[in-house]
């Protein structure tokens, strides 16, 4: 297929904010694709391969930066100049290669079988020269790009399409251009989508137009799976009001999601994000290996940091390099071990148990995994409807040093990918605070470029002192909010000293930040720092001058000891 006619679809997709529109115009370009085509359905969310591999095509900002230098022949400085007033590298790109067009004959036909080949090769590459080589796969494309495909080729190679089209986007169209929109097919298209994670695989059943082919596809163990998210209730009463009485009740640890899969030897761990994090937690794979039985099986876990000596729980800050760090590994377990709290099990021995209750499916954690304490136990759990008890238990849980509690329905399956309303979380209130932003780091990846991590500061008097760091409650991609992306242009100007990622800010630049709790600490300047802080908005409100002050928060801080849940 010529990329020119995806490269369209995406405009078009972007020219519009309706979902049905949208969900029209992919339809149309779904039944157009053929069977030797199938994989341009990777490229239709900015993808090269299916959503469980974990091979992505990861291009940083400064990377695409030069091999658009190199494909239009301008300095890399100007596209810089350019990069930093309209904040759009795949605009720059467009506007570039237009430039270039009118000067140059062209004489290409870029194709999505080549735009595929090349992506491709962009993940696999390393050692020496790679960067060459990825600046040269990448500019071979964009010298037969038209500027529009340029513009969607970037935008690709940096993760950031924003045609505002999702996996569901693509569900919907399926069932519309294959089974004329019925509402069965688009549950069952989900289904396959969660439990393969291949949207070219279900696009090869979703043609043959029949849902019983939808309806073979298994879970399938070493392959990760998404997991069941949880929504919010406020209180414990409105908890079980959604979940029903008894409902389970469990800790909800602050650590990370780790989910185990085990087929006879093979033993593999998968993030909620699909990451395969085998080789960095070897103890896990020795825990699982004495302490859980079964041939094979799906586990669901939450993995927690804690102290060797004290035996406290950690905050998941403390331990999440852990999942992205490649060497060092003993010594880094042995720093920061961690401990697995298994919830649930969605696989056992061969057969699904994603339609089996949750209540059976615990019973059974209970049967195959043994406890042992800073191991492998099962997450703290009570089974109750009393609202004196678990009202309690939420207590215990926040004196341990966790998030909360989950609230569980007894009856319920697991939909793997969904936020489903009978898996409940309850924290306590957040608080928030104004500070200003007064310095900040570079993030990594395909984050390299825009400020990723921002460091916030109180005012004692006409002092600024630093009291934490934010990086959460940013827009990804679609959606209300403010950006990464948005926000450093926004710091460029400011930027009054860079010493490798790091960068000092004009404080200027007020930010409201919610936060569960203040904690003294000796790293920032103020003495305290933020537990969970996330951000929710800027403040153009507001003047530096005009933000929470040093005072307000050693009053938050007393007021907040005198609280029942600290006591
Ligand atoms: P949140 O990340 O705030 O949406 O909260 C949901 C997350 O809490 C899940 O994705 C898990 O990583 C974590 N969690 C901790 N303990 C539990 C538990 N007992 N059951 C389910 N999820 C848990």
């Amino acid at each position: 297929m010529r990329y020119l006619k995806l490269a369209e679809t995406y405009e078009s997709l972007s020219s519009t904010t309706r979902r049905l529109e949208k969900i029209k115009i992919l339809s149309n370009f779904l039944t157009g694709i053929s069977e030797s085509d199938r994989e341009v359905i990777y490229l239709l969310l900015g993808q090269i391969y299916p959503e469980y591999d974990a091979r992505k095509i990861g291009i940083s900002n400064q990377l695409a930066i030069k091999a658009i230098s190199k494909a239009t022949g301008t300095e890399k400085e100007q596209v810089v100049k350019e990069w930093k007033t309209s904040g759009d590298i795949g605009r720059v790109a467009e506007k570039l290669t237009k430039n270039k067009k009118q000067s140059t004959l062209q004489n290409h036909i870029l194709t999505t079988e080549k735009v595929l080949e090349n992506l491709k090769k962009l993940p696999g590459l390393e050692g020496k020269g790679t960067v060459d080589k990825k600046i040269s796969l990448i500019t071979e494309l964009l010298t037969s790009a038209s500027p529009i495909e340029a513009l969607y080729l970037v935008r690709t190679l940096i993760g950031d399409l924003r045609i505002g089209i999702q996996e569901s986007t693509i569900r919907e169209s399926m069932a519309s251009a294959f089974f004329k929109g019925d509402k069965e097919s688009s549950k069952e298209i989900q289904e396959a989508i969660d439990k393969t994670n291949d949207l070219a695989r279900v696009f090869d059943l979703v043609k043959m137009g029949k849902i019983k082919e939808l309806k073979k596809v298994k879970l399938e163990v070493g392959k990760p799976v998404k997991v069941m998210l949880a929504k919010k209730a406020k209180t414990i009463k409105e908890g079980f009001e959604a979940v029903g009485k008894p409902c389970a009740i469990e800790y909800k640890y602050d650590g990370f999601r780790l989910v185990i899969h085990k087929k006879g030897d093979q033993i593999n761990l998968f993030t909620r994000h699909l990451e395969n994090v085998t080789k960095q937690f070897p103890e896990v794979i020795e825990y699982i290996k004495k302490y859980a039985k079964g041939d094979s099986f799906i586990l669901d876990s939450e993995a927690v940091g804690f102290d060797n000596k004290t035996k406290e729980y950690k905050q998941f800050q403390s331990v999440s390099q852990r999942i992205k760090r490649k060497y060092d590994i003993e010594k880094l377990q042995k720093e920061l071990p961690v401990e697995v709290n298994i919830f649930d099990i969605i696989y056992y021995n061969g057969k699904s148990l994603l339609k089996e209750p949750f209540e059976k499916r615990t019973e059974l954690i209970k049967k195959i995994v043994t406890n042992h304490p800073y191991k492998i136990i099962h997450a703290k759990q009570i089974i109750t409807g009393d609202e004196k008890k678990a009202e309690e238990f939420y207590k215990k849980a926040l004196k341990d040093r966790q998030e909360g509690v989950m609230m569980k329905r007894l009856s319920s399956e697991y939909n793997p990918g969904s936020r489903v309303g009978f898996m409940l979380k309850i924290k306590p209130e957040e608080r928030d605070f104004d500070l200003v932003i007064t310095g900040g780091e570079y993030g990594t990846g395909k984050r390299s470029g825009w400020i990723s991590s921002f460091i916030l500061s109180c005012k004692d008097k006409d002092k600024f002192l630093e009291i934490g760091k934010v990086g959460t409650g940013f827009k990804e991609k679609e959606g209300g909010g403010v950006s990464f992306d948005e926000l450093t242009k926004e710091l460029f100007p400011l930027i009054t000293e860079e010493k490798g990622k790091s960068v000092k800010i004009k404080p200027k630049i007020v930010v409201s930040v919610t936060y569960q709790e203040i904690q003294k600490s000796p790293t920032y300047s103020s003495g305290f720092a933020l537990r969970f802080p996330r951000f929710t908005a800027t403040r153009p409100d507001r003047s530096p001058f005009d933000i929470t002050s040093l005072n307000e928060i050693e009053e938050e801080f007393e007021k907040q000891r005198r609280n029942w849940r600290y006591g």
